[in-house]
This record gives structure tokens, C-alpha cells and sequence, in this order.
């Protein structure tokens, strides 16, 4: 049959051998599959151009550039061998030879063609044997489809999946996809470990039938569905309980839409609050808690008492602060160290906390100053009643590590019925009565009064005027003398410095010393005392040198051992500079440092406790001497005198006071001076007032006395007369005293 011999258009086609043949080679002259026919050898037969389109594609994806010039002629008598890579052609070959031995053809296998470059492209194959009519084998016939395109896409698509999943995976949210029923579709590695199961147990349920309990289930069903109605963002909170403690979650949700709109579901994240709430309210107590007590601190105090006001206006009534300072504190500090102080602090705060009701606020403003502002008070003398509670509550010795320690307060006690009044005035104000309650005394109670607040400007303003009287120059010494109770003989004399204020007179130091101190004044003006002192013994000593008018005062020899007493705020004493102006007053008015004793306070000692151990030793060193002042009002205490190099203890005025008393055998001074003694110390009775007095100290065996009853303090000029009848007295007989 020969096609040229048929009319396409008007006859009809049957189905014959000729037809059949075109029909292969129309098709296999068109298709994009390739398709083969092989013979018993594996030698291609008959290919279609899909072959040879396969063939170019795979020079191409090799990275062959040129124009491979191939047809389907090319192939006919060839084996794989010859044109493919030895490994895959022997690969092939071997398969066809196997679908002959067995007859079983290959049904869309993918298979992965290998090049020398590595992988290559993707092809779906199926091969069977090739039969004649009778069944025999005549060769193989392949079809093969390159899916190298869709296969990497795929991957693409699995590669993106896994990428994606590892994101989610990594997120420390607890991210899921729920399905428009609200059924789990997706949860990452977060919402695995929070549900507590295995993903393939979640997937497909909701969180009811995962037995999640009835408060989460309702809370995150209410956001979703809420989500699922109105297709925006929602977001709740939760708590969960466990044996651990409470957890805190907060879940977004967002609804899952597809790129037309269409709602998929809802996608929740869910983050674990818990830490961020604990830090937050770790933070909140620190903001308004005391680290060391644990108690309220002013910022939280003064909110309490805004609160308080508030409440007034309501209920008209009447509220109470009542600031608590302790007294000495600093001496403790400083002695025993922070440590112990601490410890002491936390314990007065347990002992107020006991003292006061459970709702009474009790704060600590920082340092040893603490405030109770009661719940509820009726009136002035309720709000006493519970200052003194505090006073006693403080009684009992406080024990840190076995040893004993007193501790008192000064308590300040402000009531208000004012509801415009505000926390800071009325801290002000309670503040001011503490402050009265230390003037007078410490260890007691204070009520506000307004005049204390007058007094306390006052203070003020007497220190504003105290600065400027040292810049003008307004002070003057006087020279209280002090004798030997062995010979009566003149020992020295203690300069004590006077304010000659412009309107109010002569202004005693008891009224300025501790203002100046608490002002910051006390060094400019201690240093003007010190020169002051130290210049007028020169000039007494010069003024008795021949010829310089009638003193009779001779230098040097005659006067070698009149001793100036000059008083130091402990306050000074730390001040690094002190030793070099103590020097620099000596050797400017060429005085031996052995006529110049400084008296300070033991309490004051205590106070700047380690400055004052260095500067006293240095001045020891240099030759000063060292008067412990008013013994007997502070602690009393023995043991310090040996820590701080003290060449004299004056003994107070209180004590020679009581000398003169009925009944008071003196048993205690006695011991005193006997303790100095046994330590190397002389002993100056201050205060003698009556010629009993002095009797007695004389029997105590104290060396040294001053007092009204021998010598008031006497004008720079008084001394100097004094100091000159004294020595020519001297080369005679000792005065009388
Ligand atoms: P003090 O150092 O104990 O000085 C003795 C005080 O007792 C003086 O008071 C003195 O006048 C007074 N006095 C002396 N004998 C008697 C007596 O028999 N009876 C009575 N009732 N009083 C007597 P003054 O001068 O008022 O000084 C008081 C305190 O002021 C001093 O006590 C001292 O602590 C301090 N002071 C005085 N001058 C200075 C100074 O220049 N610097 C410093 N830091 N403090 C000073
Ligand atoms: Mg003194
Ligand atoms: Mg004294």
C-alpha cells in the first residue's frame, strides 16, 4: 500500500499495517515523550524525537553550550553504551536485558539519570518487552517522560516545607493552625511540648477533646471564634497551674486566609508570659519596697499617705505619721561595720512591723529612719500611745551573733485633720518633732507643733547667719583656766569660742557648735579656733619677753608647760587635711605640740570612729596631746580609750555635779579616774563649782580641776594677767584655790 495512492480527504482510513506504520511515525515525529524501540542486543531500533529532545537536554543541563546536530537516525544501531555515560548505559542495558529474561515490563518507574557531573535529570519510564504476534521477544520498547522540571519543583516545594517548618519549630511561640472547625491542622515543636503530646495525637482534634482544662478551652475558643467571625486579630491571656507554680500565657490569633479570601482557619501563637509577669512584679515590689527590710519605701509611703488625705475628704478624721529615727545608729555603723548594721536595721523593722496593726503602714525612708503612718487614729494621744509601743518595742536588747546591742529612737509624731495637706509637708513636719526629740535629748517623743517648724526655720536661718559671721569674722575666744590639784598650780587653759552676733550679744557655743556641725560650717570655723588659739599663746609668750611691755611672762622656759586646750568637732577630725593644719598653727607660731591638747567628745570619737583613730594616731605621733572631753555623757566606755592614744579624760560636769549631792559617795568617778590612771591617763575634773566639790575630786584623786568655783572663762587679756601673776607668783609659793 502507498499513501500517494489514497485520497486523505474523501476516503475512509482502516486500520492496516501501512495505517499502523504512519501512524508510528507521525507520532513519533511529533511527540515530546521519547520513545524507543530496542532489539534483543539493546540497539535502538526506531526513536522518536522526543529521544533525541531528551538527548540535547540532558548535553544542555550538563553544560554543553554547542549545538548538539542530532536526529533520530543518529541513534538507530547504537546501545546506551555507546551514547551515554558507561555506568548508565550498563545500568540500562541491564534493566532491558532483565524485562527480556523475565517478560515483566517497568511501569512508570522515575528514575534519575547520572552524569559525570553528578545527578541529573528526572525521568518517568516505562519499559516492556517487545512481542511479535506469536509472544516472542523481539526486543524492548521504552517510554519515557522528563520530569526534571515538576521533580524540582517539587523539591523546591519540600525543601521551602522543611525551611518553613524549622522556622517554626525554632519560634519560642506555640504556633498552630486550627481548621475552620477549629481542629488542629498544624502545631510547631513549641505547641507540642505545651499540649504535651505527640504531634500526630493533636492533629485533627480541638483542644476540648484534647482534654485541655475548661477555663483554657473556653478563653481560646471565645478568641477564636471571634477571630472566625469577624477575620481580625485577637488576642487573650490565660493562666495554667501546675505543681510548679502558675504560668502565664498570652495567645495571638490571626485568621489563615487564602489568597482569594478565603477563610482557612484561625493561626494562634501563643507565648509563655510567665517569666516577663514575675520580672514585672519583681520590679513592682523593688519600685516601692526596701531591699534590705523588705518594707514600704517613701515613694510607696508617700502614696499611702496621699491616700490617707484622700480618705479625709471623705471621712473627715484625723491621720498620724510618726517618723522614727534612731539615735546613734551611725555609731554602731561605723564601729561594728555595715554588716551588723544591717542585721539591726532588718531587726527594728520586724520589732515596728510587730508594734504596729497589719494594716498600719510601716516604711523605711532609707538609712535608720523609719515611718509608721497608722490605719486608724482618734486622736493626738492615740498616735502617742503608739510612739511610746515603738520605744518599748525597741527596749530588748538586740542580739546579733551573741553579742548585745541598745538601740533607741527619737520619735517625731505629726497629726493632721487637713485633708489639703500633703505627704511631703507632713513628713516635713514629723520630721521637725523628731528633730526637737533629739535636741532634747533622744530616746522620747516629740509632737508636731507649728512653732517647731518655726523652730526649725530658725535653725535655718541661724546657719545661713553662722556662715556668713565666720567670712565677717565674728567670733572671739575665751580662756578657761584649769590647776593642778597637787600644787594648784596653773596647768593651762581651754579656749572656748564665743559669737559676737551684731543684734543678739554674745552668742554661747551650745547654740551654734552643733548647727555649724550639722551645716557643714564646723571646719572653717574650727580651723579660725585652732589658729586662733594657737596664735594668742604666742603672743602671751612674746608679750613676756623683755621689753614688750609690763608681763611679766618670760618665753620659753618659764612657760613651757601651760598647756591650750582647744575643743575639735569630730567632724574635724575626719577631715584628711586636719593633721596639716594642726601643724601648719604650731609651727607658724612656733609652739611645741606638747602645749597644745585637743578635746573632743568621746560620742564624737565613736561616731567618725576609723578617721578618727588614724588622725589621733598621727597627731599622738607628732607629740599633740589628747583630752577625752565630758566623760561620763556618752558611752562611758573604757575600752575605747585604749584604741585612741587620750593623754587626759575630763570628767564631766554631770558627775562633779552629783559630788556635791547627799548620798552620792562618788564610788563611780572613783573608779573612773582610778581605770585612767592604771591606763596612764591624768584625770581633769570639769564643772567644779563649790569649794566641796573640789574637796572631793581632790580625795578621788583627780589631777587636774576647772570650774566657776576656781576660774570662769576669761577674756584673752583676763588670761594673759592671769598667766602673768600665776608664774611670778610661781617662783614664790602656789595661790591658794
Ligand atoms: P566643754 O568643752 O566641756 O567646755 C566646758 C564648758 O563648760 C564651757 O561652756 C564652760 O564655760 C562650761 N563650764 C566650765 N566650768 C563650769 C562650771 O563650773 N559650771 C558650769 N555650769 N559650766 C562650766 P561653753 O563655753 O558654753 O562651751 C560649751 C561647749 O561648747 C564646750 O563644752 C564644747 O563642747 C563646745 N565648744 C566650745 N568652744 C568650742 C570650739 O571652739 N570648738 C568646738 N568644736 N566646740 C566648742
Ligand atoms: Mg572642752
Ligand atoms: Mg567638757
Amino acid at each position: 500500500m502507498h499513501t500517494d495512492d489514497r485520497d486523505v480527504g474523501s476516503q475512509e482510513l482502516v486500520w492496516d499495517d501501512h495505517i499502523a506504520n504512519v501512524c508510528l511515525r507521525n507520532l513519533f515525529a511529533s511527540t515530546n515523550q521519547a520513545i524507543y524501540f530496542k532489539d534483543l542486543n539493546c540497539r535502538f531500533m526506531f526513536v522518536s524525537r522526543g529521544v533525541v529532545q531528551h538527548t540535547i537536554d540532558r548535553e544542555r543541563r550538563k553544560g554543553s553550550t554547542h549545538d548538539l546536530d542530532l536526529g533520530p537516525e543518529d541513534f538507530v544501531g547504537k546501545t546506551d553504551m555507546d551514547l551515554f555515560e558507561p555506568g548508565l548505559g550498563l545500568e540500562w542495558i541491564a534493566e532491558e536485558q532483565r524485562i527480556m529474561e523475565t517478560g515483566e515490563a517497568m511501569v512508570d518507574v522515575l528514575e534519575r539519570d547520572t552524569t559525570f557531573d553528578g545527578p541529573g535529570g528526572w525521568y518517568r519510564t516505562s519499559k516492556a518487552p517487545l512481542r511479535d504476534d506469536d509472544g516472542n521477544i523481539l526486543g524492548t520498547l521504552g517510554i519515557s517522560r522528563d520530569v526534571t522540571v515538576e521533580i524540582e519543583a517539587q523539591q523546591e516545594l519540600l525543601r521551602r516545607e522543611a525551611q518553613l517548618r524549622a522556622v517554626l519549630d525554632s519560634s519560642p511561640d506555640a504556633i498552630a493552625c486550627y481548621s475552620p472547625e477549629l481542629r488542629y491542622e498544624m502545631v510547631n515543636a513549641k505547641a507540642v511540648a505545651l499540649l504535651g503530646m505527640p504531634a500526630e495525637q493533636v492533629l485533627g482534634r480541638t483542644d476540648a477533646e484534647l482534654g485541655r482544662s475548661p477555663e483554657v478551652v473556653g478563653t481560646v475558643l471565645e478568641g477564636l471564634a471571634r477571630v472566625l467571625t469577624t477575620r481580625e486579630m485577637c488576642e487573650v491571656e490565660y493562666a495554667t497551674h501546675s505543681e510548679g507554680g502558675t504560668n502565664f500565657w498570652h495567645v495571638r490569633m490571626v485568621p489563615n486566609l487564602a489568597a482569594d479570601g478565603a477563610l482557612n482557619g484561625v493561626i494562634s501563637a501563643t507565648r509563655d508570659l510567665t517569666e516577663l509577669k514575675v520580672a514585672q512584679s519583681v520590679l513592682a515590689h523593688q519600685a516601692l519596697h526596701d531591699p534590705l527590710t523588705g518594707l514600704l519605701n517613701r515613694l510607696a509611703l508617700i502614696d499611702r499617705v496621699n491616700h490617707a488625705l484622700a480618705d479625709l475628704e471623705r471621712n473627715p478624721g484625723r491621720i498620724a505619721l510618726l517618723f522614727v529615727d534612731l539615735d546613734n545608729f551611725k555609731v554602731i555603723n561605723d564601729a561594728r561595720g555595715h554588716a551588723v548594721g544591717d542585721q539591726l536595721l532588718i531587726e527594728v523593722a520586724s520589732r515596728l512591723a510587730q508594734v504596729a496593726r497589719r494594716s498600719d503602714t510601716v516604711a523605711r525612708l532609707g538609712g535608720d529612719e523609719f515611718v509608721v503612718l497608722p490605719e486608724h487614729v482618734t486622736g493626738s494621744y492615740d498616735a502617742y500611745l503608739l510612739a511610746t509601743r515603738v520605744l518599748r518595742g525597741l527596749e530588748k536588747p538586740f542580739v546579733y551573733r551573741g553579742e548585745r546591742f541598745r538601740l533607741t529612737a527619737s520619735i517625731g509624731v505629726v497629726v493632721n485633720t487637713d485633708p489639703e495637706a500633703n505627704a511631703g509637708d507632713l513628713l516635713r513636719d514629723a520630721d521637725v518633732a523628731m528633730y526637737r526629740a533629739k535636741e532634747k535629748g533622744r530616746d522620747r517623743i516629740e509632737m508636731f507643733h507649728p512653732t517647731l517648724r518655726d523652730h526649725a526655720n530658725e535653725r535655718h536661718r541661724l546657719a545661713s547667719e553662722l556662715r556668713r559671721a565666720v567670712e565677717k569674722g565674728q567670733f572671739f575666744l575665751v580662756y578657761q583656766p584649769f590647776f593642778s590639784l597637787g600644787d594648784h598650780s596653773l596647768i593651762g587653759a581651754e579656749a572656748l569660742v564665743r559669737w559676737q552676733h551684731p543684734e543678739d550679744g554674745v552668742v554661747p557655743p551650745a547654740k551654734f557648735i552643733s548647727l555649724a556641725e550639722e551645716f557643714g560650717i564646723i571646719n572653717a570655723l574650727g580651723t579660725w579656733v585652732l589658729d586662733e588659739a594657737c596664735r594668742q599663746l604666742a603672743q602671751w609668750a612674746s608679750d613676756d619677753s623683755p621689753g614688750a611691755g609690763a608681763g611679766p611672762i618670760m618665753p620659753g622656759p618659764r612657760m613651757p608647760g601651760f598647756i591650750m586646750a582647744v575643743n575639735v568637732s569630730a567632724r574635724q577630725l575626719g577631715e584628711p587635711a586636719f593633721v596639716g593644719l594642726v601643724a601648719a598653727a604650731l609651727s607658724t607660731n612656733h609652739i611645741s605640740p606638747a602645749q597644745l591638747c585637743l578635746e573632743i567628745t568621746e560620742t564624737g570619737m565613736i561616731e567618725e570612729f576609723e578617721r578618727c583613730r588614724e588622725t589621733l594616731a598621727a597627731l599622738s605621733a607628732m607629740g599633740v596631746r589628747i583630752a577625752l572631753d565630758d566623760f561620763g555623757t556618752g558611752y562611758s566606755s573604757l575600752a575605747h580609750l585604749r584604741t585612741f592614744r587620750v593623754n587626759t579624760l575630763k570628767i564631766d560636769r554631770s558627775f562633779v555635779e552629783q559630788l556635791g549631792a547627799e548620798g552620792s559617795d562618788g564610788a563611780i568617778v572613783a573608779g573612773v579616774v582610778a581605770m585612767a590612771h592604771a591606763l596612764g591617763m591624768d584625770v581633769v575634773a570639769e564643772g567644779v563649782e563649790t569649794g566641796e566639790q573640789l574637796r572631793k575630786v581632790m580625795d578621788m584623786d583627780c589631777d587636774n580641776a576647772q570650774g566657776f568655783f576656781l576660774a570662769r572663762p576669761l577674756t584673752s587679756e583676763m588670761m594673759g594677767r592671769l598667766l602673768a601673776d600665776h608664774l611670778s607668783a610661781a617662783v614664790g609659793a602656789p595661790p591658794a584655790l
